[in-house]
């Protein structure tokens, strides 16, 4: 591939090139996650803001051109993944005080969260390169989208979950008929059986955090946040984290942009927690290394203990400008009545928690009231119908009259 220079460790520096195809730096070992580097000059050749304004295909493949995938695959038959609703907030936005708010849903993607974008590109990696067996570990999203994407394109799937997965997204998997293993044990004991499997029985290893193609799919996110404002980002944009992939894919999506010159400048990212598990804030604050931690929060999807991804995600705030920020989970609940509320966005836990975050850091005097804002909801909240409920209460129970439905106060 012309566009695609090669890889280059996040660790060692050490460049390889594009073929053979490589998971982690062999120098480096499992910590070497790799960088795709692409030749800038020869994407910008045929990816210009005309072209894209030109481009009828409203699927995050719009952006082949800084995609890992050749260019014989035939994208075509995929699931349509990507170009997701960028809402501008006004009820939100005048709460909160601050000068513009845009909220991104990707929970419309086709399995319902952002990680149909990184699945859609380990799908088509795993056709191109032969295999027919895709497998991934995952606290439930990377597993619905990737065995959706597995279904649709005729390919095997062997998924991992922890068996506190929610039912919406073991649901998911079902229906796709996936071979789901639901392991006893945490996340971190969920990947680990993964690798281990992967390893013995050569499928395709669509483990995000270690994958580097992976991140080239979920920066897509980002490069439809400009281009539907324009080529003129937000001041912030704002990410929930678990693992550290998707925000570091929000980072490479500008990173990207600002180096083709369609933008002039990278928002800054705001990287935000569960404070029932967040090692990312924890490490930040005591200026050291993450360390492993317990994962007690409601936000499953971000429940991570040891991220899988730590260089790209500490990499996207600290490039950027951004801040760290964690938030309790009654903030999360409370943000996903919020969200629905005034928005009529219905995001899982997981998925509100930027916007708890964005919250909490206008209170805090990191966002600005002249500054703008895009949150990313992350995941839809059909996924966790329990949290969902919990967050907004009980329906009011009425008999067939109207005498009734005037005493069971619900009009007043
Ligand atoms: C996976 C996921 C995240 C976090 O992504 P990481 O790459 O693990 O940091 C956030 N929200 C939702 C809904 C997710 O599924
Ligand atoms: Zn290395």
């Amino acid at each position: 591939m012309k566009r695609i220079l090669g890889y280059k460790c996040t660790i060692c520096g050490r460049e390889y090139p594009f073929g053979p195809e490589l998971m982690t730096c062999p120098h480096c070992g499992e910590k070497g996650i790799l960088d795709i580097v692409y030749d800038y000059k020869e994407v910008g050749k045929t990816l210009t803001k005309e072209s894209l304004a030109a481009n009828r295909d409203n699927s995050m493949w719009r952006y082949r051109d800084l995609m890992p995938v050749a260019e014989t695959t035939d994208v075509s038959k995929f699931l349509r993944i990507g170009w997701t609703p960028l809402y501008e907030s006004v009820s939100l936005r005048n709460e909160l005080g601050i000068k513009a708010l845009y909220v991104k849903d990707d929970g419309l993607n086709p399995t319902a969260s952002l990680k149909d974008r990184a699945s859609g590109v380990a799908v088509a990696k795993a056709i191109e390169l032969g295999y027919d067996t895709i497998s991934c570990s995952s606290t439930g999203n990377a597993a619905s989208s990737c065995a959706g994407s597995a279904a649709r394109m005729g390919l095997k799937a062997v998924i991992f979950v922890p068996e506190r997965a929610p039912e919406g997204k073991v649901s998911q998997l079902m229906i796709f008929g996936a071979k789901l293993v639901s392991v006893k044990g945490d996340y971190k004991a969920t990947f680990d059986l993964s690798k281990a499997a992967i390893e013995k029985y050569g499928w395709y290893n669509r483990n995000a955090g270690i994958n580097p193609v992976m991140i080239e799919g979920k920066k897509t996110v980002s490069l439809e946040i400009a281009e539907q404002l324009n080529f003129k980002p937000t001041d912030w944009v704002a990410c929930s984290v678990g693992d550290g992939c998707t925000i570091g894919g929000v980072y490479n999506g500008f990173k990207d942009l600002y180096e083709l010159g369609l933008i002039d400048r990278i928002p800054k990212i705001l990287g935000v927690q569960s404070t029932g598990c967040c090692p990312f804030v924890d490490a930040v604050a005591a200026g050291r290394e993450l360390l492993p931690t317990e994962e007690n929060t409601l936000a499953d999807s971000i429940a991570v203990g040891v991220p899988r991804n730590p260089v790209k995600a500490l990499r996207a705030v600290e490039a950027s400008g951004g801040k760290w920020i964690a938030v309790s989970d009654d903030d999360i609940l409370a943000t996903m009545r919020i969200l629905g509320r005034t928005e009529g966005v219905f995001g899982e836990p997981a998925g509100v928690t930027a916007t708890a975050g964005v919250i909490a850091a206008v209170k805090a005097g990191i966002i600005k009231s002249d500054e703008s804002v895009t949150t990313i909801s992350t995941g839809s909240g059909l996924k966790d119908v329990k949290n969902a409920l919990r967050a907004a209460g009980k329906p009011t129970k009425c008999d067939p009259d109207l005498a009734a439905l005037e005493a069971s106060g619900i009009l007043n």
